[in-house]
């Protein structure tokens, strides 16, 4: 557009508007935008590449090169000119082709004639489509008008592609958000479903890209960007004096909504005749790349911030709430980039599983997820650009799999897969009420691990003897506000009477680390890890510790009550937490409450320290139960949230095990009871070999029960015991390959 006005660019957007609304097929209709960006921009050739797989460019339609070459001129990402645009998502203005680094010359196109090339990557939020080229023979640079009217052209391409206007013969004309995608993605929580997606926030979707009338459009602009001002402010006020990290992410949306240079881009794009609605995903397009090109952690989460801001503001637009009138499948996946314990809690068992796109392990979400037992992936990349509502998925929770839109083979692969394991649920179901008796007779308790009233449910039908870890603190991260005393009681009461007198370990407030509530001030620590956390907190500051303490007690109304203290490094910490309880009984006396028939005080080892404390404290200890998640993490000094490092050790490797089996020495010394409530307690083999070196009781996620007692029936642990001695003894890290071969050997088949 050799005179480059704005005025230009808005003719040419209208044209194209125009020339879309004709109809026609998707190649006719490709063909015409081609002729009609060449004549607009006085360029000898306009060209349209389209992704036909992940890694191929073709030529699809062409003003100005060979016809021929349309459909047969291909390139793979990073080939060329045209591959640089598409693998870098980086503009290539040039006056010189051919002397440009990587260019590739096609004989089929003619193109050697022409010296200048203009070309912009054709996306949509983050996915690029393809490219966008002009080429004239005059050898010049095209002026920044000229680029900018280019990409927004090729924004307008973008949302029209999206909308399917260009569907035609040939894998490159595919429909989009069509074909089966596979996602590698990490296990949030094991388990396998299948269903259909169900977008926690579903896309908006902008259908009117051109506008004629700039100044309207800027005014719709401006007052909806108020709005989000308006909105964002009211947020910061609840959220004020909450929690750090949520008060600085509305604190970034704040700067954001504020800022010149967004709304300037945005203005600039309306004036170049996008309507306001694709002014806005234009940038946060351009925001989008930059985040998937950014090794910067600080500067992806601000991206991030600008991409929900951006969001808000579409629906402020579009007057699209998050309620689109899409119905809930019946058998809905819930896909989200992420989401919050509260929200999944509102969703609860209803789903079948969850796909985050980011998400970590050991989110609150992660942990909402393991109690509901919801198959759970997370860093699921790109997910949520790719599914719609109501796409078949399969969702392969125990590999981190996620299957979408899948072809009937996958499907039928898959549908294997889960009946093996329904007839292995079957098999665990037959024996839910024999005993976990191995075949030396030794017998092993299997309790489960729950946090929500929710998992009660799973207590009769998973065959557990009774709650061996009641983690309270999930009651308290999924409210918005502190619980009061009398609801926690009555709450424990309901723990206690679905219990049905089976016992039930109830742990205080386990808070701190990757546990923050969310109205609670947060503190700003170098290692949360290894900071004010759990019974640190509760007893510097015992307010909440007292209060929990008393509604257990009156939950319990004469019941018999056990309760256990989380991260316990040392002796007196444990005494200082006990006088607590005493207290707390003495207290509730006086006040005429019933006391619990029988009261047991036990203790979380969950640091190396605990294995060493002196004699006098396991004999202090009514039990103890091995937190193995934070012990192993703090034993190799590798973070449990940290995906680089927190496979790295294996739980069979000697040095754990020696560990953990001086450990069950010390508690045999004193007959302290003595438990494993860990992750690992529910991995049949680690469950095997932590039963082999003399764990009396394990406790484990519900679903673990059948097939960790099942394996359990099965083996002689005094055999077990001297394969591990064995392996131990000449020199092996770690004691699982002499654990497989032993069971292979016996014919047990192990469900690891
Ligand atoms: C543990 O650390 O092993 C444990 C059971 O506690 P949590 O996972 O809740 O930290
Ligand atoms: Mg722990």
């Amino acid at each position: 557009m050799p005179d480059g006005t704005e005025s230009e660019s808005r003719k040419l957007l209208v044209r194209l508007r125009d020339t879309l609304a004709e109809g026609g097929a998707g190649q006719e209709r490709l063909d015409k935008i081609t002729h009609l960006i060449a004549s607009s921009m006085l360029t000898e050739v306009c060209s349209i590449y389209l992704f036909r797989d992940d890694d191929t460019l073709e030529l699809c339609a062409t003003e100005g090169l060979k016809a021929e070459s349309v459909h047969q001129t291909r390139l793979r990402l990073g080939e060329g000119l045209v591959g640089r645009v598409a693998k870098t998502t980086q503009i290539v203005n040039t006056a010189n082709a051919p002397s440009e680094r990587g260019f590739r010359y096609m004989p089929e196109t003619g193109e050697e004639a022409y010296s200048s090339f203009l070309g912009v990557p054709i996306q949509r939020l983050g996915e690029t489509l393809g490219v966008l080229v002009v080429q004239s023979k005059e050898a010049r640079e095209f002026s920044s008008d000229e680029v900018y009217a280019l990409e927004v052209v090729a924004m307008v391409l973008a949302e029209m592609a999206e909308l399917g206007a260009f569907v035609g013969d040939g894998a490159a004309l595919k429909a989009l958000h069509q074909q089966p995608v596979l996602f590698r993605g990490t296990v949030g929580q094991e388990g396998t479903a299948e269903g259909h997606i169900w977008l926690h926030e579903p896309r908006v979707v902008v259908t009117n890209p051109v506008a004629e009338d700039p100044q309207a459009e800027t005014e719709r602009l401006r007052k909806a960007v108020d709005d989000l001002r308006v909105s964002v402010d009211q947020m910061l006020s609840v959220a004020e004096g909450g929690d750090a990290d949520h008060v600085q992410v509305l604190e970034a949306y704040k700067m954001f909504a504020n800022s010149k240079g967004w709304l300037r881009r945005m203005e600039e794009d309306i004036s170049r005749g996008l309507s306001a609605e694709a002014a806005v995903e234009k940038e946060q397009s351009i925001a989008r790349s930059r985040m998937a090109r950014s090794t910067d952690a600080y500067l992806r989460e601000r991206l991030n911030d600008l991409d929900d801001l951006s969001n808000r503001l579409l629906r402020i637009l579009t007057g699209q709430g998050s309620d689109t009138g899409a119905e809930m499948p019946d058998d809905p996946i819930l896909v989200a980039r992420n989401i919050g314990p509260a929200e999944l809690l509102d969703y609860g068992r209803r789903l079948k599983g969850v796909i985050l796109e980011e998400g970590s392990v050991g989110s609150h979400a992660a942990i909402v997820a393991r109690a509901l037992a919801i198959p759970l992936v997370v860093h699921a990349s790109n997910i949520t650009t790719e599914a719609l509502n109501g796409n078949h998925v399969l969702l392969d929770g125990d590999q981190g799999v996620v299957h979408l839109r899948p072809d009937e083979n996958v499907v039928k692969a898959f549908r294997d897969q889960m009946a093996m394991q329904a007839q292995a649920q079957e098999r665990y179901a037959s024996i839910r009420d024999l005993p976990a008796e191995t075949l030396c007779g030794r017998r092993i308790a299997l309790t489960m691990n729950a946090g929500l009233m929710a998992d009660l449910p799973s207590l009769p039908t998973s065959g557990a003897e009774g709650v061996g870890l009641f983690r309270t603190e999930l009651q308290f991260l999924v409210r918005n506000k502190m619980p009061k005393r009398a609801e926690l009681s009555a709450l424990y009461g309901r723990v206690l009477d679905a219990a049905d007198g089976q016992p039930v370990v109830f742990r205080t407030l386990d808070i701190g680390s990757d546990k923050v509530l969310p109205y609670m001030k947060p503190n700003d620590e170098p290692n949360p890890a290894l900071g004010w956390r759990a019974i640190r907190v509760g007893l510097d500051k015992p307010g909440v510790l007292r209060m929990q303490l008393q509604a257990l007690i009156r939950a319990a109304n004469g019941r018999p009550l056990s309760v256990m203290f989380p991260f316990i490094a040392q002796m007196d910490e444990f005494t200082v937490a006990r006088q607590e309880i005493d207290k707390a009984m003495a207290r509730e006396e006086r006040l005429g409450h019933v006391l619990p028939s029988e009261l047991k005080i036990g203790t979380m080892l969950e640091t190396p320290s605990l294995a060493f404390a002196p004699q006098a404290f396991f004999e202090q200890v009514d039990f103890v139960s091995i937190g193995g998640n934070d012990l192993k993490q703090f034993f190799f000094a590798a973070d449990r949230e940290n995906e680089r490092v927190r496979r790295r050790y294996d739980t069979l490797n000697v040095s754990f095990l020696s560990f953990l089996e001086g450990i069950v020495s010390r508690c045999r010394t004193t007959g302290t009871p003595l438990s494993f409530c860990g992750e690992d307690a529910g991995r049949p083999i680690e469950a095997l070999c932590l039963a082999a070196i003399g764990l009396p009781s394990l406790s484990m996620r519900p679903a673990s029960i059948g097939p960790v007692k099942h394996l359990l029936r099965r083996t002689n642990l005094e055999e077990l015991y001297q394969v591990i001695c064995q392996a131990r003894e000449s020199g092996v890290q770690s004691v699982r390959p002499a654990v497989m071969e032993y069971l292979a050997k016996a014919a047990i088949p192990s469900a690891n």
